[in-house]
């Protein structure tokens, strides 16, 4: 059975103090529920809301971003190694703001993914089109490119334990989402590749989606088909709204 997951990129926001600030009023009005709540604070919180998320931590954690090598003369970046080290569970690979500001390729996000399951930890891969890929009716082609060439890499148990998020580059911090039918019909065009990837073991594996997810459209996205869960940028900063949408 695939997990039901709740995302939150924090992004470059929530400094240590706001982040484990966050993370102690977030825990103590969390009901719990079956579903897994990740936090993905900006690498210079990660301790602090670690310790903040306590022991056992009700939550799983991730960072941003990771390097390509294990260690090494690379001023100011990240491996992924250090990453499980400092207690992560997931790398996000391959978000929009990485391909788009930062220019990473899917040769890229492939060789991340593969860095990541090496390290023992879980890559969650996002792809989506752009604007002007959607006008030009090239999403399906777009997003399966996507997700081949960056799980290029992956064995079939590391296929069979990677997350996808599927986050349409126009619905990213826009205030535009997809609708339900939207979001349905490319996770199921992402589900097929899988298919073809590892067969029946594709149904094991969670297709999150993102893009402007917030309180008021949680539930609608969260029940269209093949929809496990939601990643989630602007509206997990605060406390009040997360909540809302974890308990959808
Ligand atoms: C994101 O950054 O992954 C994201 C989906 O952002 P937002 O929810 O703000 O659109």
């Amino acid at each position: 059975m695939r997990k039901r997951i709740f995302a939150a990129n924090w992004k470059m926001n929530h400094g240590p103090t706001a982040a484990a600030g966050f993370i102690r009023e977030f825990r103590s009005r969390w009901n719990g529920s079956d579903a897994e709540i990740v936090f993905f604070p900006s690498a210079l919180a990660f301790a602090a809301v670690r310790a903040a998320a306590g022991d056992p931590s009700p939550f799983k954690l991730g960072v941003q971003n990771v390097y390509f090598a294990d260690h090494g003369a690379f001023t100011g970046e990240n491996s992924a190694p250090m990453a499980k080290d400092a207690g992560a569970d997931y790398v996000l690979v391959g978000h929009s703001e990485r391909r788009h500001v930062f220019g990473e390729t899917d040769a890229d996000c492939a060789a991340k993914c593969a860095i990541v399951e090496r390290s023992g930890l879980t890559p969650l891969l996002c792809v989506g089109e752009t604007l002007d890929q959607r006008e030009r009716g090239e999403t399906s082609t777009v997003v399966t490119r996507q997700l081949r060439e960056g799980l290029a890499r992956l064995d079939q148990i590391e296929l069979t334990t990677s997350v996808i998020a599927y986050e349409p580059v126009w619905a990213i911090g826009t205030g535009k989402n997809a609708t339900p039918e939207d979001a349905a019909k490319t996770h199921g065009v992402l589900r097929s590749a899988l298919t073809e990837l590892i067969g029946d073991r594709a149904s094991e594996v969670s297709i999150l989606y993102g893009g402007s997810v917030t309180p008021a459209n949680a539930a609608q996205i969260l029940s269209a088909q093949d929809v496990d869960g939601v990643l989630v940028g602007g509206a997990s900063l605060e406390v009040e709204r997360w909540l809302s949408i974890c308990s959808s």
